[in-house]
């Protein structure tokens, strides 16, 4: 079986697993304690904290860990909302963010906040132009992400950053850049967010352990009552072994990502050509997107169906995204990019991930020329 799903998590490398197993059995200490065993794992935590700064070029007092993204988008989105109210209750992403992104602006929504989605082009990318137009007085907060975990679009994240320090200083600007680091240059601090949201198992680290990029001056309420632990803001013992294989694979992740990119991109392109003979599909995702990541359509099958039928042909790849795939609804990042409800409903999505050669993606074109073989007679037509 080979597996195509790199976006929704990768397999961690075997470098970073003996690196936490290790620190699992000789370095179990509590981080906060004071005696030998405590300072031995809060040395750890500390050189974990300056190698995932360094990844992305900021101060290590500037991180806090978190159990992954999900945690620190909600952290920085309602984090952001509860302590400026007082300047404003108004907030501003896309349709196609991330659930844990979308979600938040919706509870807010709920809790008396204005949310404006600002529209998306048919490649699912956001204009910075409209982006900065939508600013009011009242506005608090952009949340942005940096590349879409379905379609693989890339919001023109450093333009906007710009333009917003420009035009609208006291508006923070929050990026969500767990589908991007490792595959593009991630520099938060040039691009002038103010918060910076990254998942480890992304990026062949482990499950449950993400970062928030929290710039020197901004200020959030937590969302968990408890320790003083994360300056604060994130209360609960920290897991020392998986936020050191986080800063692993970060530095692992930043060292090839010019070459990651390079040998991915070579493998997209063909896919992509592959995908655009094949009549009945429709491609989503753009040569302009990121180079991991392909989207496209089977409109008149049930994606379910096509996922299990390639499964049987010995390659595993996803319907939508992790978190929706087992949700009946259609996509909500296609349908903002003015996809009908068909296309919308049959979306599938190849990500590729550092160890993937040019015999795997042929095993795939082949695996996709025969589920189509094999599906046509049973067409919704
Ligand atoms: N943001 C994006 C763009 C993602 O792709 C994901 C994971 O699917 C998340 C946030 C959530 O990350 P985590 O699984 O670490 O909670």
């Amino acid at each position: 079986m080979k597996y195509f799903d790199y976006a929704a998590t990768t397999p961690p490398h075997p470098d970073v697993i003996r690196t936490m197993a290790e620190i699992m059995e000789t370095h179990f200490g509590n981080p906060s304690s004071i005696h030998g065993y405590g300072e031995r794992a809060d040395q750890l935590l500390r050189r974990a904290r300056s190698g995932c700064a360094a990844a992305i070029g900021v101060k290590p007092e500037e991180i806090v860990f978190t159990s992954g993204a999900t945690e620190s988008n909600n952290l920085a989105i309602k984090g952001a909302a509860l302590r400026y109210q007082s300047r404003g209750r108004h907030i501003i992403t896309t349709a196609t963010e991330h659930a844990s992104v979308y979600e938040s602006f919706m509870q807010l929504q709920q809790w008396g906040w204005e949310v404006t989605l600002v529209p998306v082009n048919s490649d699912g990318e956001v204009n910075a132009e409209q982006v900065v137009d939508a600013i009011r007085p009242d506005t608090v907060l952009v949340s942005l992400m940096h590349v879409n975990n379905e379609t693989g679009a890339i919001h023109p994240i450093a333009e906007i950053g710009n333009q917003l320090k420009k035009k609208a200083p006291r508006v923070l600007f929050h990026v969500d850049g767990v589908q991007g680091f490792g595959k593009m240059k991630a520099t938060p601090a040039a691009w002038g967010a103010d918060l910076y949201s990254l998942s480890a198992h992304k990026i062949r680290g482990p499950k449950g352990a993400g970062l928030l990029y929290v710039r020197s001056g901004v200020e959030l309420t937590p969302l968990l009552s408890g320790g003083s632990q994360e300056q604060g803001l994130r209360a609960g013992t920290e897991n020392v072994a998986l936020l050191v294989g986080m800063a692993k694979a970060m530095r692992m992740a930043a060292e090839d990502q010019v070459d990651f990119a390079r040998r991915t991109t070579v493998l997209r392109d063909r896919l992509m050509e592959t995908i655009r003979v094949i009549p009945e599909f429709e491609l989503n995702s753009s040569p302009e997107g990121a180079p991991h990541i392909v989207h496209f359509s089977y409109p008149g099958m049930k994606a379910e169906v096509a996922l299990h039928t390639l499964e049987q042909l010995g390659v595993t790849i996803s319907t939508q995204s992790a978190c929706s795939s087992r949700s009946a609804e259609p996509s909500r990042a296609l349908l903002a990019m003015g996809r009908d409800a068909a296309c919308a409903g049959g979306g599938l999505r190849i990500s590729l991930g550092d160890e993937h050669t040019e015999e795997d993606v042929a095993l795939l074109e082949q695996a996709l020329h025969q589920m189509v073989a094999q599906l046509r007679p049973l067409e919704r037509r």
